[in-house]
């Protein structure tokens, strides 16, 4: 069983280039030449489901006490038991003895595990940032049915188009106030690893942002404001005015992703805030099961059954404001509790009075039920006083690359 297994792991014996390979830059010749000599040795592991940490140093031909004090070297910055199926991990051997001498791990997007000896040949265990080389892309395009389908026409990474509608997840829904012909435009660095021409890896920062929705135009800008009293940093995007685009609510509790009837135009909820039929809430159709977040920041007044509502649940954000939701099929949060904004409440569902899976929202404020789809919020914070007049200045260099 086992020597399937071990059949059935790629492993791959790589090349380090480190030291070995010469580059000529091209202006100085067009060619490069290659002195090439041994190489390290490389073992990378593809990690499967169930592999232990033992098992995978088995599989790259090291012996059990090693490691274990790999294992040991590591505890303090990184558990080796919790290592994730998908992931490449890779043994370096050097080249004139074959004996390990090197460790690198992917622990994240943004850092990586190397386990290596110090001067006196004790294992030491380093989280390491992962250097990018970045490179500026513009990408834009127009809404046929979906802002997901247009990316994927336009072969938009996927995962930098959900990057621009959280940027937008306080402004703009997502799930029911998208329009045909709604265009987007946006800057965001790509991040490369190994070289200019390297590989490319994943989506990072989005720099600058518009979206015309419904003829309404919408810019989000990145800017840093550099280190506040704590020494952390204070950075966000805002609108052009330096208003932060955050605000107390999200425009949706329930993701985009998960809105039954996706993108397409027109009504996409089963009804809507409406004061001659009474029904004073948004009814977002999504599948039994999806979740549901907290609009807001606030705290639970109420978790569980309420009569025809169902499975519901309160949301005390202040003394204006509260938000409601209701037919859920679970709830995820108790009473008392309190909840940060976007983290999920509870489940989609279609307890009490309801005729199929989707979330009654209300919002009310100072006790009357109002129409959140229009309701005008105010936002969270602005560019400081102090950082305003370079934050003009960025905004300026940026539309002009926008526009
Ligand atoms: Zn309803």
């Amino acid at each position: 069983m086992k020597k399937y297994l071990i059949l059935s792991l790629i492993i791959l014996i790589g090349v380090s280039l480190t030291g070995y390979f010469v580059f000529f830059n091209e202006s100085d010749s067009q060619e490069h030449a290659v002195i090439a000599e041994v190489l390290d040795r490389e073992v990378v592991i593809n990690i499967e489901p169930n592999m232990t940490f033992s098992i995978i140093s088995e599989q790259a031909g090291l012996d059990h006490t090693l490691m274990q004090s790999l294992f040991n070297a590591s505890e303090e910055v990184y558990n080796l038991s919790k290592v994730k199926a998908g992931k490449d991990i890779k043994f370096v051997f050097d080249k004139d003895t074959d004996i390990f001498k090197q460790l690198i791990y992917p622990i994240d997007t943004e850092e990586e595990l190397y386990i290596q000896q110090d001067a006196e040949g004790n294992w030491l265990a380093e989280r390491i940032t992962i250097e990018y080389e970045l490179k500026l892309k513009t990408v834009e395009g127009s809404i046929e049915s979906s802002l997901y389908e247009s990316a994927v026409e336009q072969d938009i990474d996927i995962r930098a188009i959900i990057d621009l509608a959280e940027i937008f997840a306080w402004t703009i829904d997502f799930g029911m106030g998208i329009r045909v012909g709604d265009t987007y435009k946006f800057i965001f660095e790509e991040r490369y690893r190994n070289g200019e021409n390297g590989e490319y890896v994943m989506p990072g920062r989005i720099i600058a942002a518009k979206f015309v929705n419904d003829g309404k135009l919408v810019e989000g800008y990145y800017f840093d404001e550099g280190l506040d009293e704590e020494g952390y940093l204070t950075e966000g995007y805002f609108h052009p005015d330096g208003a932060s685009v955050q605000k107390i609510f999200l425009k949706n509790p329930v993701s985009y992703k998960y809105i039954t009837s996706g993108f397409t135009t027109g009504r996409r909820y089963i009804s809507a805030f409406n004061i001659s039929t009474g029904h004073r809430a948004v009814d977002y159709a999504a599948a039994s099961g999806s979740p549901i977040r907290s609009v807001g920041t606030g705290q639970v007044v109420h978790a569980g059954w309420n009569g025809s509502y169902g499975n519901f649940v309160s949301i005390r954000h202040n003394e204006t404001f509260t938000t409601n939701y209701a037919h859920m099929s679970k709830i995820y949060v108790s009473y008392g509790q309190r909840v940060e904004q976007g983290e999920y409440i509870g489940a989609v569902g279609s307890t009490g009075l309801s005729t199929g899976p989707h979330l009654h929202f209300e919002m009310v404020k100072f006790g009357t039920k109002i129409n959140p789809l229009t309701v005008e919020l105010p936002s969270d914070k602005s560019v400081l006083p102090e950082n305003m007049d370079r934050f003009k200045e960025h905004v300026a260099e940026w539309q002009g690359l926008l526009n």
